[in-house]
């Protein structure tokens, strides 16, 4: 999907961050978020004042962080990898620096393929949430992170 409103050539995906971030698995993606990188007015607001998307969109002109010459920056560092470094609900984001390597390895669309797999559960196949790490429908704790 394309926006408009970038003046390069960007793909951006519902499902994908700026940062990298799979909004897929957010609990609040498809309700009160259409996801970081849609232009779309929506209830949640905390995307509009993100650094991170400012600057990958409206500095540096690319779809993801992971394209910068800059990555992992201070500021990404700051907000994202060194974010609660103990509190494993926060493994989605340590994990950043590893996931801009599949995202080069697979490509785009394979690596949204592994990143919906990945977060869904492995018993009923539906969506496992970031910070909450089990199941939303079944309640199944999740282990495997592959
Ligand atoms: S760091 Fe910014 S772009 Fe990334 S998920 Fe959070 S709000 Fe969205
Ligand atoms: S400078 Fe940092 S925040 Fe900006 S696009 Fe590059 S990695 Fe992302
Ligand atoms: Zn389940």
């Amino acid at each position: 999907m394309m926006n408009e409103n970038n003046s390069k050539d960007k793909i951006l995906i519902p499902q994908l961050a700026p940062c990298g971030i799979y909004c897929g698995a957010c609990p609040s993606f498809g309700k009160t978020c259409y996801g970081c990188s849609s232009e779309e007015n929506q209830k949640r607001t905390s995307k509009w004042s993100c650094k991170l998307r400012h600057c990958c969109y409206s500095e540096k002109k690319i779809s993801y962080c992971f394209e910068c010459d800059e990555f992992p920056c201070q500021k990404y560092k700051k907000k994202l990898i060194k974010s609660n470094p103990l509190n494993p609900k926060y493994n989605y984001r340590h994990e950043l620096i590893e996931n801009s390597k599949m995202f080069f390895n697979l490509g785009l669309e394979e690596y949204l393929l592994y990143q919906d797999k990945k977060w869904r559960c492995k018993s009923c196949n539906k969506r496992v949430y970031w910070y909450e790490y089990k199941c939303s429908s079944c309640g199944a704790s999740y282990e495997d992170k592959s």
